[in-house]
């Protein structure tokens, strides 16, 4: 769709290099919205893709919560994932709306809701960057897109299409 600025220069080298992609602005809150989804943020800061992980059951917990949702233990501990999935189901947006004129002169994009395996197919939403020819079942890998004025100060989760690989 035209909208992949593939970096040669972060792609050279050996084939594991993380592309880089045009940064796309945020229409909602992004940061932590409250003290208990803030360690999520700060594993995006760090590169990280962190999920709650029950140490009293061994639930994955998404979205963050203060409770486990299954043995009802409090403060369930984050954990690293594999940011690897398949997309769940998606769609594509063609027109701006109200809650998202930070997209004017951007449409249409791709949203997709991932299922990560490593975390029990909890499943993570966000925009597609690169190719967004993407359909049930196709292997993604997470793009943390950096903080910057266009995501208010915060990383990003984003995914990409992976070619040749199975989560
Ligand atoms: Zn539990």
């Amino acid at each position: 769709m035209g909208v992949s600025t593939h970096n040669p220069a972060s792609s050279s080298g050996n084939g594991d290099a993380v592309p880089t992609f045009e940064p796309v602005p945020v229409a909602l809150p992004v940061g932590p919205q409250d003290e208990v989804e803030a360690p999520h943020w700060e594993g995006l800061k760090n590169g990280e893709l962190l999920i709650q992980h029950c140490a009293n059951c061994g639930r994955w917990i998404w979205s963050p919560s203060w409770i486990c949702p299954q043995c009802h233990e409090f403060d369930p501990p984050w954990q690293a994932v594999d940011p690897v999935g398949e997309v769940y189901t998606w769609t594509t947006t063609h027109h701006v709306f109200p809650a998202s004129v930070e997209f004017t002169g951007r449409v249409p994009y791709t949203t997709a809701f991932v299922s990560i395996p490593s975390a029990d197919n909890r499943r993570l939403m966000g925009i597609v960057v690169g190719d967004q020819e993407i359909e049930i079942g196709t292997p993604v890998r997470a793009w943390i897109q950096p903080a910057s004025d266009l995501t208010g100060g915060w990383p990003v989760l984003r995914w990409r299409k992976v070619e040749g690989e199975r989560p």
